[in-house]
């Protein structure tokens, strides 16, 4: 299939599903990491036609929602610097942190921008030469690669006003997390399509040869996502645990070499706080030490506060997948799109969010906007 048509095809996906009803005898509990993946699972209504043996579960792969309440305190500390010009994604913008959101601290007065791609938070450094410009640097693998060739660039240009504070994270280390926790029982993982453009398929290899997990990589059409729910059945079944890829138009199993050289060229591992799982070893980047006079958290003096957590916000709890957004008492009461109390109702990627435009399923309800 060429076109994106193709990969949203009822009669095609009507003989996927039958085969997947038909192959599916035992219990499959099968994660989708990527938020993207649950949109579109959620959104095409995939979850009502798989068989009951077969459960879905969110992951924590959702950049926006993982990033830990004292990075965004940081962030919306940064901003406040004197004269600073802070620039994010707009997903970030409403977030809340502990006591408020950078969508607060710019009606209180801070410079806050969104932009579209790091190039725009570099021309923004250019065109104000006097005022420092942080971008927040928030994502997984994908954007990572962007963030460096934009500090490559500054660097190359001499642009001395230009800093990040880089809260990326690497998707494996997580999910080797969260299988070490043992909280929950997977049988399939979906592996994220962009991610693993990326980073190439081999990085998974470990969940199938440590844990004896299927994966397979998923593109983010709902034909994709059918195609490798039945490539995770089919090893089920049969008792295999191999990666393999189910979008190979994106996928190929060494990765994008030139974008992985950039990003370890400028970043290199370190230890990250994930909303919900607290610290994990090696799955953060931070800037290498040639490159830290442009890390924010380093030039400049701010206080971020202490930490205090949503009151009754368990968005923690869904990106490790042990609960539902309906099992959250806020959900679509108190916690809406217009009024989120925590990241996974906020970001476009959310479990909640998703949630509550879409149904999860097993009502018939929607949430409503
Ligand atoms: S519904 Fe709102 S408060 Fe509840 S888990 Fe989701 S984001 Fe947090």
């Amino acid at each position: 299939m060429k076109f994106i048509d193709e990969f949203r095809r009822s009669d095609l996906a009507q003989g996927v599903i039958r085969r997947i009803h038909h192959n599916s005898t035992k219990k499959a509990r099968l994660m989708e990491f990527c938020g993207g993946h649950t949109v579109t699972i959620m959104k095409n209504g995939i979850r009502q036609l798989l068989p009951p043996t077969i459960e879905m579960l969110s992951g924590p792969g959702c950049p926006v929602c993982v990033t830990d309440n004292a990075d965004l305190d940081k962030a919306i500390a940064l901003a406040k610097v004197p004269g600073a010009i802070l620039t994010t994604f707009g997903d970030m913008l409403k977030v809340p942190g502990s006591r408020s959101s950078l969508q607060e601290a710019k009606a209180e007065g801070a410079d806050v921008r969104m932009v579209y791609s790091t190039m725009d938070a570099l021309q923004i450094a250019r065109e104000n030469a006097a005022r420092p410009v942080i971008f927040l640097g928030i994502g997984f693998e994908t954007t990572a690669p962007t963030v460096a060739a934009s500090i490559l660039q500054a660097k190359q240009e001499g642009i001395s006003n230009y800093y990040v504070l880089s809260l990326h994270k690497l998707c494996p280390p997580v999910i080797r997390a969260l299988l070490d926790s043992g909280e929950v029982k997977l049988h399939g993982l979906i592996c994220p399509g962009h991610v693993s453009a990326i980073i190439g398929s081999k990085p998974w290899e470990f969940i199938a040869r440590d844990y004896r997990i299927p994966c397979v990589i998923s593109g983010f059409e709902p034909l994709d996502v059918l195609q490798t729910v039945d490539m995770l059945i089919s090893q089920v079944e049969a008792g295999d645990s191999r990666v393999e890829i189910a979008y190979r138009r994106g996928v190929r199993p060494e990765g994008n070499q030139r974008a992985l050289e950039l990003m370890y060229q400028v970043f290199e591992p370190c230890p990250a706080r994930w909303r919900g799982m607290g610290t994990v070893p090696d799955s953060g980047l931070k800037l290498r030490r040639e490159f830290a006079r442009f890390d924010a958290e380093l030039a400049f003096d701010f206080d971020p506060g202490p930490t205090l957590e949503p009151q009754g916000c368990i968005c923690g709890d869904l990106l490790r997948g042990v609960k539902t957004p309906r099992d959250c008492r806020l959900f679509a009461t108190v916690c809406t799109p217009a009024t989120p109390v925590g990241p996974c109702m906020v970001s476009s990627e959310g479990s909640c969010a998703a949630y509550y435009h879409y149904g999860d399923g097993t009502s018939g309800e929607q949430g409503g906007q």
